[in-house]
């Protein structure tokens, strides 16, 4: 299991309580890795505890806040598991769902997703934002995102292509479906969020859709283009008619075809220079090569107590 975790306090002990309930008690053999992006309250501590008490719990604390999407990364490179599930440490996604998408994994699927039956803990704004998001992006890229979660399998093989990706800021939930390898959805209810708001502002919801659609699809680019010739049917047709009123004598009036022009021009013009920027943005951050994540600090289990005469290498094989 991997769970990013940023300010959730009080909430980490509740999760991985809930967490591990379900798993032993389907009687899953498990890992938990729980990834602390840069939390600022006592988040790292409680996960730091709860490691040093249960040997199946392992913390990993990034050196500051990377975001949600490097999180996740950080945690699917350190999980040791035949199958990872990506899984919010808030408890919106219902731990319930995780044995049957194992049995899917065990029937042979390699991906399987959890969309949602419904959309809670959103508003207006937020919901109909996010579906315009979906259906654009779907539309755009034939990735289907329409009711998708980040609360995914990965069987083993599916995990290390996806992390053969490189690209700097990666987008689980597009990745993840960009990978292909046989698949099966489930359907959950998504709950409400236990304790106060989501931990995504507005900005940085907004930087999410940019960045994935601009790792996946150049169509924002092409349709500057298309814009643009549409401009210079229109430029011909303009002139011309210009033009023949001129050698006419008529040609004072128009001054709101004037304004018109320049604002919608203008509009176009920044919005063109913009999409092209937000693409060239891209290519400097990957040109750059930075890491995608940095790991202040470790929380591993103690190592089991050597007995005289057992061979210290046997519990090797349980992970
Ligand atoms: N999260 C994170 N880093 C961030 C923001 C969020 O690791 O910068 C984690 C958060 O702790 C939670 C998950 O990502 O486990 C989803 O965040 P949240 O519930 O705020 O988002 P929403 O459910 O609204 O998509
Ligand atoms: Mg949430």
């Amino acid at each position: 299991m991997v769970a990013p975790i940023f300010n959730e306090s009080a909430g980490v002990d509740r999760f991985v309580d809930r967490l591990t309930e379900v798993l032993t008690g389907a009687g899953l053999d498990h890992e938990l890795v729980l990834v602390d992006d840069g939390s600022t309250d006592d988040s790292w501590d409680r996960v730091a505890a709860r490691a040093l008490l249960d040997d199946r719990v392992r913390g990993l604390r990034l050196s500051r806040n990377f975001g949600k999407e490097s999180a996740v990364l950080a945690g699917l490179e350190h999980a040791a598991g035949d199958a990872v599930v990506v899984i919010d440490s808030d408890l919106q996604h219902p731990p319930g769902a995780i044995p049957e998408m194992v049995r899917r994994w065990r029937e042979g699927a390699h991906v399987v997703e959890a969309v949602k039956r419904n959309r809670t803990g959103q508003g207006v704004v937020g919901r109909l934002g996010g579906r315009l998001f979906n259906r654009a992006f779907t539309g755009l890229t034939q990735v289907d995102l329409v009711n998708a979660t980040d609360f995914r399998l990965l069987g083993r093989p599916a995990l290390e292509a996806l992390l053969r990706l490189p690209e700097h800021s990666s987008f689980f939930r597009g990745t993840s479906s960009w990978i292909g390898f046989e698949r099966s959805t489930i359907e959950v209810d998504i709950e409400h969020r236990g304790d106060g708001r989501s931990r995504w502002t507005f900005r940085s919801l907004f930087r999410l859709a940019v960045n994935g659609l601009t790792s996946f699809t150049s169509a924002p680019l092409h349709l500057v283009t298309m814009v643009g010739l549409a401009f210079a049917a229109f430029a011909v047709l303009l002139g011309a008619q210009t033009l023949i009123r001129w050698i006419g004598g008529d040609s004072v009036a128009g001054f709101p075809t004037v304004i018109l022009l320049l604002l919608v021009m203008g509009t176009f013009l920044l919005l063109g220079l913009g999409v092209i920027g937000e693409y060239l943005a891209r290519i400097h951050e990957e040109v750059r090569g930075r890491p995608r994540y940095l790991v202040q600090d470790r929380a591993e289990p103690l190592p089991p107590a050597v007995v005289p005469g057992q061979w210290v290498g046997a519990d090797r094989g349980r992970r």
